[in-house]
C-alpha cells in the first residue's frame, strides 16, 4: 500500500453552548470571539492510499499553522508505505527539526498524520485502531464534563451530568465555593488552568487548604514549565496534582512523569505526538502508577474518537475529559456523532477509528482566525487597562482573591 496524497480540512468552530466550560473566558462569547479570535479552530486531515483506504485524523496546537506544517510534511510521505508507522513518525520528526525542537505545532502536525495512518492499518487489518496495538480492556469509557461553575458553586448544575465534575477555578472564582460543593457523592476535580498563573507558593497555600475535600486532582495549578514549582507544591500539600495538556511527545511529558509530579498525566490528543506518541506516554505512566486522563479542551470529534481507542488499549485510563454541551455543530461534524450515555461514551467497533467527517459541512464553515483574547470583561483573569492586563504569572494583587474569599 502506497500513500496517494494528504489533505486537510480546516474550519471555524463556534462556541460552546453559554452554560459550558469555555464560553465565557479566554474564548469569548461567540459573537465577540467571533469577530476577534476566532474562537477555536478544528483542522482534520485525511490520508489517501492507492488500495483506496482512507485514513482521518486531527490536530490541535494552533490549527491555522498546523495546516501549513501537514502540506510540507505531506511532500516526504507521498510513496510511503502507510503501515510503517513508526519510521514514518520517526521521519516526520527528523524532518522538522531544520525548525528547532518540536513544539505542539509540529507535534500536532505529526498527529493528525500518525491518528491517519492508524485509522488506515485498523480499516487494512479489519480491526478497530486500538486492536492493532492491544487489544480492548473496555467498551467504554466515563466522559468527564466541564460545568460552568466559574464563579459561583452550583453543586445541583453539577449533579445533572453524574458523579463527576471538574470545577475549572477561574479568574472570578470566589471563596467558598469549593467548601460548598465538597463533600458529597461525586469527585471533584479542580483547573486552575491560567494564564496567569499562580506561584508555586500561591499553589501550595491553595492545596493545603483543598486537603479536606479529598479531591481526586488539582489540574495545572502553576505554569507548565515550571517543575520545580510542581516539586514545591508536590512537598507541601497531600493532593493529588494533574498536568500535561500542553506538552508534546515523550520527551515533552517525560519529567512531569519520571519525577513523579504528578498522579494524573493529561496529554492532549490533538497535538502530543498522535496514538504513537501517547500510547508510549501510558506506558510511561504506567510504570510510575501514573493514571492517564487524555485533554480535549478545545480539541473536535475525531480526536476523541482516537482517546477512546487508546483508553480502551490501555490499562491505566482514568477518564476522557469533553465539553458535554458544546457548539451545536460538533454533532454535524463527524458521522457517527459520539453521544455519552449516564456519562459513558462507547468505544467504537467500526475498524480503524470508526469515524469520519462531513466534508460538505466542514467547508461550511472557514477558519477566521485562531488565538486567544485575554481581556474578556466576563473572564474576570484580566482587567483591561490596569497593569496586569497581559501578565503570564499573575501575583497576590489579584490572585489574593482565592484567599480572601473578597
Ligand atoms: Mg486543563
Amino acid at each position: 500500500m502506497k500513500i496517494t496524497d494528504i489533505r486537510t480540512f480546516l474550519m471555524h468552530v463556534g462556541a460552546p453552548a453559554p452554560k459550558a466550560w469555555a464560553s465565557d473566558n479566554a474564548f469569548g462569547t461567540q459573537a465577540y470571539s467571533a469577530g476577534i479570535t476566532g474562537t477555536r479552530n478544528w483542522l482534520f486531515v485525511k490520508v489517501y492510499t492507492d488500495e483506496g483506504i482512507v485514513g482521518i485524523g486531527e490536530c490541535s496546537g494552533w490549527p491555522r499553522v498546523i495546516e501549513t506544517a501537514v502540506q510540507d510534511l505531506r511532500r516526504i510521505l507521498i510513496g510511503e508505505d502507510p503501515t510503517h508507522i513508526e519510521r514514518l513518525w520517526q521521519r516526520m520528526m527528523s524532518a522538522i527539526m531544520v525548525h528547532g525542537m518540536t513544539g505542539t505545532v509540529g507535534a500536532g502536525a505529526m498527529t493528525g498524520i500518525d491518528m491517519a495512518l492508524w485509522d488506515i492499518k485498523g480499516k487494512a487489518l479489519g480491526f478497530r485502531s486500538g486492536t492493532c496495538w492491544a487489544g480492548r480492556s473496555a467498551t467504554r469509557f466515563a466522559s468527564t464534563p466541564m460545568p460552568t461553575l466559574r464563579g459561583r458553586a452550583r453543586p445541583e448544575g453539577a449533579r445533572r451530568h453524574g458523579d463527576q465534575m471538574r470545577w475549572c477555578v477561574g479568574p472570578g472564582a470566589q471563596g467558598g465555593g469549593v467548601a460548598r460543593c465538597g463533600g458529597g457523592d461525586m469527585d471533584i476535580m479542580i483547573d486552575l488552568h491560567g494564564p496567569p498563573w499562580l506561584t508555586p507558593g500561591d499553589a501550595a497555600r491553595l492545596a493545603r487548604a483543598l486537603e479536606p475535600f479529598n479531591l481526586l486532582f488539582i489540574e495545572d495549578p502553576i505554569a507548565p514549565d515550571n517543575l520545580d514549582g510542581y516539586k514545591r507544591i508536590r512537598d507541601a500539600a497531600h493532593v493529588p496534582l494533574a498536568a500535561g495538556e500542553r506538552m508534546s511527545t515523550i520527551f515533552g511529558e517525560r519529567d512531569l512523569i519520571e519525577r513523579e509530579l504528578v498522579d494524573v498525566i493529561q496529554p492532549d490528543t490533538g497535538r502530543a505526538g498522535g496514538i504513537t506518541q501517547m500510547k508510549k506516554i501510558a506506558a510511561m505512566a504506567e510504570a510510575h502508577h501514573i493514571m492517564v486522563a487524555p485533554h480535549s479542551g478545545s480539541l473536535g470529534p475525531v480526536a476523541e474518537y482516537a482517546a477512546l481507542h487508546l483508553l480502551a488499549a490501555i490499562p491505566n485510563a482514568l477518564f476522557l475529559e469533553r465539553i458535554e454541551d458544546d457548539w451545536e455543530g460538533r454533532a454535524q461534524t463527524v458521522v457517527p456523532h459520539p453521544v455519552s450515555v449516564d456519562g459513558f461514551l462507547q468505544v467504537p467497533d467500526a475498524p480503524g477509528l470508526g469515524v469520519d467527517i462531513d466534508e460538505a459541512f466542514v467547508a461550511r464553515f472557514p477558519s477566521q482566525a485562531n488565538i486567544s483574547s485575554q481581556v474578556s470583561a466576563a473572564s474576570g483573569s484580566y482587567v483591561p487597562g490596569t497593569h496586569d492586563e497581559n501578565v503570564y504569572v499573575q501575583t497576590r494583587l489579584q490572585r489574593g482573591r482565592y484567599f480572601t474569599g473578597r
